[in-house]
């Protein structure tokens, strides 16, 4: 059975090495006779397993030693109620950046607990500087750096002064170099570009610890997690030891200034057959605001979505259907989709605009 190239925004493709990597590992261990799923999280054995993910992402990201790193569950979803939580109390302003729909819910969330200022509001363009309304005593500013479903994204860090600045990286960290010392906590649900659904990444300047409010949940308080090297209590151990996988391939690539060249030129090449296709394929952000990782598109006349969508699965291109709130197609090409993935949509895409067009 070949492996397709699937474009699902999440949970989404996983590189064909590590997946071979891990099948290779599965029933015996490094010569345990058991699958590192079946061992304990506190044994040296998972304990290394552990540490090295930790380590290898660090290297990678190049996280400076006054950040943790935490693996988490619940999702990005849970980290919309983290960050209040941890960073501001009750009646506190918060700042959020609003951007689209992940955005949205994260300051849906955020409402439940503190009250929140929106900074800025898009349309089809990241909003300009001059448009922020930044609040003076806001305890942090929170923004989405990629909008996975508008496939909106900033190309750079927004700069909010002395600000603690938090991000929802789910669908776009490990894409490019980030800065980090820019930002007081990162956090990226696994099933985009990490690895497999089930695991959460937190990275938090660490003077940010311990200001959890009062009545926060053990289970949801960083200082827990940190204390505990993310073992308070069982922690999803096999997509920890997967996303381990991940790190070590992508150092094997040459790391994250090596994807980022990949990653920019698959991009340019969709837009490229998007805007070149004389309007038969369009895209609504604005060209400088585009996502290097999610790439919405609308056929001229929806009534050839059906066979678009039926004629790509068959030439073993998945999962372009595009999110139900924008409608279209959506190809997400994080690190795991191989350029040649990209080549194969571009050739697809051009032929079925001469046949259609
Ligand atoms: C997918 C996604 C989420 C939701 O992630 P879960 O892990 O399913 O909670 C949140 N934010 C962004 C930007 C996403 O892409």
């Amino acid at each position: 059975m070949a492996r397709v190239y699937n474009f699902s925004a999440g949970p989404a493709m996983m590189p064909t090495a590590v997946m071979e990597r891990a099948q290779a590992e599965m029933l015996d261990w490094h010569g345990t006779g058991m699958s590192i799923m079946e061992v304990s999280h506190r044994g040296k054995d998972y304990t290394a397993v552990a540490k090295k993910a930790e380590a290898d992402l660090r290297q990678l990201m190049a996280i400076p030693d006054n950040y943790k790193v935490l693996f988490l569950q619940g999702g990005a979803s849970l980290q919309f109620a983290m960050i209040p939580l941890n960073l501001a109390n009750e009646g506190d302003t918060v700042d959020y950046f609003n951007t689209g729909v992940w955005s949205e819910k994260a300051i849906k969330e955020a409402s439940r607990f503190c009250q929140v200022n929106v900074v800025a509001s898009h349309s089809s363009a990241i909003p300009e500087m001059s448009e922020w309304k930044l609040s003076p005593d806001a305890q942090y500013v929170h923004y989405t750096p990629n909008e996975t479903i508008g496939g909106l994204e900033f190309q750079q860090i927004p700069d909010v002064g002395d600000k603690v600045l938090v991000a929802d990286m789910s669908s776009t960290i490990l894409s490019r170099p980030i800065d980090v010392s820019r930002f007081g906590v990162i956090y990226a649900g696994a099933q985009k570009n990490i690895g497999p659904a089930g695991l959460t990444i937190v990275i938090i300047r660490d003077d940010l610890l311990g200001k959890a409010r009062v009545g926060t949940p053990t289970m949801l308080n960083y200082q827990s997690a940190a204390d505990n090297d993310s073992m308070y209590n069982t922690p999803a151990t096999y997509p920890w030891y997967m996303a381990g996988l991940v790190f070590e391939w992508l150092l094997d690539k040459g790391g994250l200034s090596a994807m980022a060249i990949i990653n920019e030129r698959k991009a340019q090449k969709l837009y490229a057959a998007i805007d070149q296709s004389n309007g038969f394929y369009a895209n609504p952000v604005k060209p400088s605001d585009r996502s290097w990782m999610n790439v919405p598109f609308t056929l001229k006349d929806a009534a050839l979505d059906a066979t678009f969508l039926a004629e790509t699965a068959a030439a073993g291109l998945t999962s372009l259907k595009g999110h139900k709130i924008v409608g279209g197609m959506r190809a997400s090409i994080y690190n795991a989709m191989p350029e040649a993935g990209v080549d194969a949509l571009v050739a697809f895409m051009h032929d079925f605009a001469q046949r259609h067009g």
